[in-house]
């Protein structure tokens, strides 16, 4: 009798433990749940006035307008890579429906028509800066909305309105004809001079932000979206706490701080209008 209470008091203290614990991992679970917020980032390129020139890297300033215009309405937030890392850190939560707006390469166009438009609707950009196109551009001051790049100058300005973030495209890697796919491993490279590559690029150009604007991008965007397996540990190393890729998919932003490597991104081309473009994106992110 008394074995068969003892028995019965055992099993019922196991089961109340197995209860317990399972109700501190279902709570585990849904706190990571609660913190997981999906983030679709759209990629733009150039920004023209002349319709003939629209395509896959060019859209117009009506188009972006359109754009601004379809975001707002729709209740969208746009946020900044800071704001992923405020995230991921707990300082600072993200907007319901956030959405992140990048421009790569860092275009004289992107502030001749893209800043305007997002001080008229107080919207947020992350641009990709080329630094040796930027040095360039600084040192000759040519303004040309075809092909120039933004000035250090430029950049501080957009910078200190809070509405545009810079963002690390490296230095000098943006380029296939060099004998490197954009900042990839060469074929028979060792992973040391490898390594050294990357580290002397990227870090040069940390140094001109340092210089100039007296800040430190967080992120480096890989040009062209060609990455290398060991490209994450020296972005790490070299103290990135995000990137991006171009592949085209939804993000999930949780408190791991691994979540804001490697980015997807939706290519922003012309010829298709704001409603159709986000409706089909924004699906996906709300699924
Ligand atoms: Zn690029």
């Amino acid at each position: 009798m008394i074995r068969r209470r003892l028995l019965s008091g055992a099993i019922i203290l196991c089961l109340s433990a197995c209860l317990c614990l399972g109700a501190i991992q279902y709570r585990a679970v849904r706190a990571w749940e609660e913190c997981a917020v999906k983030l679709p980032i759209i990629m733009y390129h150039s920004i023209l006035k002349d319709p003939k020139y629209t395509g896959k890297y060019v859209i117009t300033p009506d188009q972006l307008e359109q754009d601004l215009i379809y975001l707002t309405e729709n209740g969208y937030t746009t946020v900044t890579v800071q704001d992923l890392i405020n995230h991921v850190q707990g300082t600072a939560s993200l907007p319901e429906k956030p959405i992140m707006l990048t421009f790569d390469d860092g275009y004289y166009n992107n502030y001749l028509y893209a800043y305007p438009l997002m001080k008229k609707y107080q919207c947020k950009m992350v641009l990709a800066v080329i630094g040796i196109q930027s040095e360039k551009y600084s040192k000759t001051q040519e303004t040309n909305a075809y092909y120039s790049h933004i000035t250090w100058e430029q950049m501080k300005e957009m910078t200190d309105s809070g509405l545009v973030e810079i963002q690390n495209h490296s230095y000098d890697m943006h380029s296939l004809n060099k004998g490197r796919n954009g900042s990839k491993r060469k074929q028979g490279e060792s992973s040391a001079a490898y390594e050294a590559s990357l580290t002397n690029d990227l870090s040069s150009l940390q140094k001109l932000f340092q210089e100039n604007l007296d800040y430190v991008p967080s992120a480096y965007v890989y040009p062209f979206g060609a990455i290398s397996a060991d490209s994450k540990s020296i972005i790490k190393k070299l103290g990135f706490l995000a990137s991006f890729s171009c592949e085209a998919r939804i993000n999930v932003i949780t408190q791991d701080p691994e979540c804001l490597y490697l980015l997807g991104r939706y290519l922003r081309p012309s010829g298709t209008t704001s409603d159709a473009y986000f409706k089909k994106i924004l699906k996906e992110a709300a699924s």
